[in-house]
């Protein structure tokens, strides 16, 4: 099933969607001359895969129908802010492919927000309210009962217009007051029982310092800064859905020039996959991963330094599609894009991650020869490359048994395989240690028999991969499963006792010695192992670091 909708959706060429349906019925019937979107991140935390949906969605959308796309940050709660978090937003929009039309910050408005404020005030349409955060709660009314009116809600615009200059001149502690539009308490929709649209916080803000002391609220600040810049389809997430008669509500009293519309679109979900900020940087302050770009973070730098590519996840994005009900994404999804990125453009080469060492008996000693290698067997264009081969070569510790099962092609006493690129070889002796592990193997090879001779003497059954000793380059593997465990048995623990304890594995082992040189972020595809990156941060002059992007083969069984 997955499969089937996986090629069915390959061959699907613009990808049509109802926000895109909007947009084109917009033009067409003249409602609005340019498209321009924004996208609206808070500064509080790196961007993740779900990001990236809205990501791609604003700007290829701006894109397509020659209009605009404003990266503007929604920076209205100093508290959980910071210039770290704008630098690796601006850097992760850049590096899927985006350029933004002007970059722009929600604290740019806040003179004008203000401003707008006062103007609610003297129109009657907002009040300074002194209940508390928890009597505000407890007045508020449910889904089936009414909300009550605030005894503060008849204060005269006069007494208003005071406070609330006493709030910004910073006459009043954190929470003692907030401004609340003058609505409904007694709205079927909750969002509109008068809403708070100013609260009092005397934090220092990343950007405006101690200039501010109030801090307008989300509902109030998106829908007015959308209007400043000319946005004409603000684009959010579902649960934002009941917010939008507030958002319309505000732009119209607020006597706004432009009139954004909102529309909502249905959040990414993937299976395993852990999409929240707030869990994410719990993950990175509780130090169960290695910053906020570990390989196994679904962040976009975590996926980044993984090695996944911007063409992969723009191709997942756009492939997955925007829909208006919540649904989960199969993460096998997501491994099939990069795999179908990376299967023509990399080298493959052979690496060794759990090694053993083979010696060849019969091979001259210190003699080395080259062979040559191709680079990529679906794609000629990549040509071939030589690599050395001599009497001592390691092989993976998995491609040996010493009683092997029925059925087994590999190596085992008395055995012969292929090795690949280079000669059959034949397993004469195993090597043990005082503890009984096999610690060496000893093999003769027969030289008729070497690649790309055209030999047709006899056949064997296994074709194993081997990198040659003296030259190898030494090298840790990172293999990576799941941060999170996800299945019925773990649902309803706590976030952190359903983390998968065995998500990262490092194993030393060796790759070709031409790859002495590889550079962080560069690609290969192991042999029978996988696709791999080089790890930016941890590879050395010593040592190369991989991580595995994505092993070779889904696990997908289409039965299941
Ligand atoms: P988080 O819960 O991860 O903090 P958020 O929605 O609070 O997410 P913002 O920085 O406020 O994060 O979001 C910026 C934009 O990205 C918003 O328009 C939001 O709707 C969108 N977005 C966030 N998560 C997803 C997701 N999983 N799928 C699609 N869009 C998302
Ligand atoms: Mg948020």
């Amino acid at each position: 099933m997955l499969q089937e909708r996986l090629v069915a959706m390959e061959n699907k060429t613009a990808s049509s969607n109802f926000i895109r349906n909007i947009v084109v019925e917009d033009l067409n019937k003249g409602t609005v001359s340019e498209i321009v979107t924004r996208f609206p991140p808070e500064p509080n935390g790196y961007l993740h895969i779900g990001h990236a949906k809205s990501i791609c969605l604003n700007f290829e959308l701006a894109d397509e129908f020659k209009g605009r796309t404003n990266l503007r940050f929604d920076d209205t709660n100093p508290l959980k802010e910071d210039t770290e978090y704008v630098e690796s937003i601006k850097e992760d929009v850049q590096w899927l492919g985006f350029e933004w039309d002007e970059l722009r910050f929600a604290s740019d408005y806040f003179e004008e927000l203000y401003n707008r404020a006062v103007l609610l005030i003297k129109k009657g349409k907002a009040y300074v309210c002194d209940l508390s955060a928890e009597q505000m709660r407890e007045t508020r009314g449910t889904l089936t009962e009414p909300g009550q009116e605030s005894p503060y809600r008849s204060r005269s615009v006069e007494e208003n217009l005071d406070l609330f200059a006493r709030m910004r001149a910073g006459e009043f502690k954190d929470g003692e007051r907030v401004l609340r539009a003058k609505i409904d308490m007694a709205s079927p929709n909750i969002t509109l029982r008068d809403p708070v649209l100013y609260r009092i916080a005397h934090a220092h803000h990343h950007r405006t310092g101690d200039a501010w002391c109030i801090y307008p609220m989300y509902d109030y600040a998106h829908p007015i800064s959308d209007a400043i810049e000319g946005i004409t389809h603000s684009i959010c997430t579902l649960e934002f859905e009941d917010h939008r008669p507030l958002y319309d509500w505000a732009v119209a009293e607020c006597e706004m020039e432009s009139t954004p519309r909102q529309y909502e679109f249905a959040r990414l979900n993937i299976t395993n996959t852990i999409m929240s900020k707030r869990y994410l940087k719990s993950l990175v302050d509780g130090g169960v991963v290695d910053g906020w770009d570990d390989p196994r973070m679904p962040t976009i730098s975590g996926l980044r330094r993984r090695g996944f590519t911007p063409e992969a996840l723009r191709a997942f994005c756009r492939e997955i599609g925007v829909a208006r009900a919540n649904s989960l994404v199969d993460e096998r999804m997501l491994e099939h894009f990069i795999r179908e990125d990376l299967k023509l453009k990399t080298l493959r080469s052979m690496a060794v991650v759990r090694p053993l060492k083979v010696v060849i008996t019969n091979y001259p000693e210190g003699q080395v020869e080259m062979l040559e290698a191709e680079n990529n067997s679906e794609n000629e264009e990549m040509g071939t490359r030589m690599i050395p081969f001599s009497r001592e070569i390691y092989i993976e510790q998995d491609d040996f048994m010493e009683v092997p099962p029925p059925k087994y092609h590999r190596l085992f006493p008395g055995n012969e395989v292929r090795l690949k690129h280079a000669y059959f070889i034949k397993c004469e002796e195993v090597v043990k240690n005082d503890a009984g592990e096999v610690i060496e193997l000893r093999c003769t090879y027969d030289v008729e028999t070497k690649s790309g001779s055209g030999f047709t003497g006899r056949k064997v059954k296994g074709t194993i991969h081997w990198v040659e000793a003296t030259q190898a380059k030494a090298a840790e593997f990172r293999h990576f499963e799941p941060l999170l465990i996800d299945d019925e048995s773990n649902a309803d623990k706590p976030f952190l006792e359903r983390i998968n304890p065995g998500s990262l594995e490092t194993l030393q082992g060796f790759v070709e010695q031409g790859m002495a040189d590889s550079a962080g972020g560069d690609k290969f595809q192991f042999f029978r192992h996988g696709y791999y990156n080089v790890d930016p941060k941890l590879s050395n002059a010593d040592k190369l670091v991989f991580n595995r992007i994505v092993s070779l083969k889904s696990s997908f069984d289409p039965g299941k």
